[in-house]
């Protein structure tokens, strides 16, 4: 008979209505510098546990916060899998070199190994 069984969190309003306004803009192209500053975002904004929840250990609000979301996405369209964005946060690394994506190391300046 306890009735705090029944809570369960919420999901933010945001989610659905007005998250366009409200998202930050993604790079048309994802360079080097966007990618290595996506980064940077992520790892600063890291999730960080608290007594009501995840938060954003840097302006504290709930995880993931704006710039949270906006770097998992860049490094998303850099060709990031899910994984390797988590190592990087887990890594903790600010200035760590943002792996390269299968598909740019077949550039045009690479010979073929045979
Ligand atoms: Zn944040």
């Amino acid at each position: 008979m306890n009735s705090s069984s029944t809570l369960r969190p919420s999901p933010p309003a945001d989610e659905s209505t007005g998250t366009a306004l409200r998202e930050i803009p993604l790079p048309p192209y994802v360079t080097a510098e966007d990618a290595q500053f996506a980064v940077r975002a992520v790892v600063v904004h890291a999730p960080r546990r608290w007594s009501g929840g995840t938060v954003c250990r840097n302006d504290a609000s709930p995880h993931p916060c704006r710039l949270h979301r906006w770097g998992t996405r860049v490094l998303a369209l850099r060709g990031l899998r899910d994984a390797e964005i988590a190592a990087l946060i887990e890594r903790g690394d600010p200035a760590a070199p943002v792996p390269t994506p299968p598909d740019a190391r077949r550039g045009p300046f690479l010979t073929p190994g045979v």
